[in-house]
């Protein structure tokens, strides 16, 4: 297919830019998901909490694409860490998805106020361990919780999405994930279709290239080396969104693009989520 895959550090191949379904719907997931498939997407990032396991699955099981084509993604939410009870949160979620496996599963936030995450990415390894996980791997983690997991744990987490698009760039972070070989994958990486794609440097270099703002913020994290799960409901979007591969931003782009730079947050700062 036309979109890349990047090779996490267990050889898991995962296609660069996905679909990610937050605030769809349970009863609206399948048709979404159905439309981002026929669109050629492959991969899609659901969490427990998005409470659409089930419509995903639907999508996925209708599509009559055969499984080791796709990619699913879910997340254990926050009030099921601890090792047992992720290991019958994982359950549910793999039941709700109506799948033998998922290819990645992501502690969704560290909730370091509770101190669980090191007992939750045990249950974690054990269910990569069982096959029923091809890939395991953590989200909103900071430098210092992946420190502390790497530190207590065998498994180096294949992926940590956190928040990130031109106005969070997360620098430091992307730096500390290549450094320990994981994989940097992007959340809300449109800022949520707000005043990101209305910027100026953002619309004069969809100007310059013909073509949207969305589309020149997607080019921006693919050519950085992100994995990317843009959201939308709308069909002419969803096919804009994966609608990235042929054309090339220049270094000049990439330069007048890191300016937008302003370490503004529009989700939780992971360090006192805990809710
Ligand atoms: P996003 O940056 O993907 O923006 C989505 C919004 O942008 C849409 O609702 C729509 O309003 C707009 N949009 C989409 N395509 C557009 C286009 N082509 N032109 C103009 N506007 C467009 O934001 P998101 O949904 O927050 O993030 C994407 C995915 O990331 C989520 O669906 C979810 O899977 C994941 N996510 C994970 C976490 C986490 O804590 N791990 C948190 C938030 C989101």
């Amino acid at each position: 297919s036309k979109v890349p895959h990047i090779t996490l550090n267990n050889d898991v191949a995962m296609p660069q830019l996905g679909y990610g379904v937050w605030q769809v719907p349970d009863d609206e997931a399948a048709t979404a998901v159905g439309h981002a498939l026929e669109a050629g997407y492959r991969s899609i990032d659901t969490a427990a909490i998005y409470g659409n396991e089930e419509g995903t699955g639907k999508a996925l099981a209708a599509s009559g694409i055969a499984r080791d084509e796709l990619f699913v993604t879910t997340k254990l939410w926050n009030d099921e860490q601890g090792y047992d009870a992720t290991l019958r949160a994982f359950d549910t979620s793999l039941g709700k998805l109506g799948l033998e496996y998922v290819d990645l599963y992501l502690i969704h936030w560290p909730m370091p106020a509770k101190d669980t995450y090191v007992d939750t990415y045990r249950a974690f390894e054990k269910i990569y361990a069982e096959g029923r996980a091809k890939a395991i791997g953590v989200s909103n983690f900071q430098p210092a919780h992946l420190e502390r997991l790497m530190g207590e744990t065998s498994v180096v987490p294949a992926v940590n999405q956190v928040e990130l698009h031109p106005q969070l760039q997360q620098s430091e972070l992307r730096a500390f994930h290549a450094r320990h070989g994981i994989a940097t994958e992007a959340w809300s990486p449109l800022g949520q279709g707000k005043d990101l794609l209305k910027n100026t440097t953002v619309t004069g270099l969809a100007e310059k290239y013909g073509r949207t703002p969305a589309q020149i913020v997607l080019r921006w994290h693919l050519q950085l080396g992100n994995v990317v799960i843009p959201k939308s409901v709308t069909p002419s979007r969803i096919k804009e969104n994966i609608d990235v591969f042929g054309f090339e931003l220049d270094d000049a782009d990439l330069s007048a693009l890191a300016a937008l730079d302003s370490g503004t947050r529009l989700g939780p700062d992971p360090d006192t989520m805990n809710g």
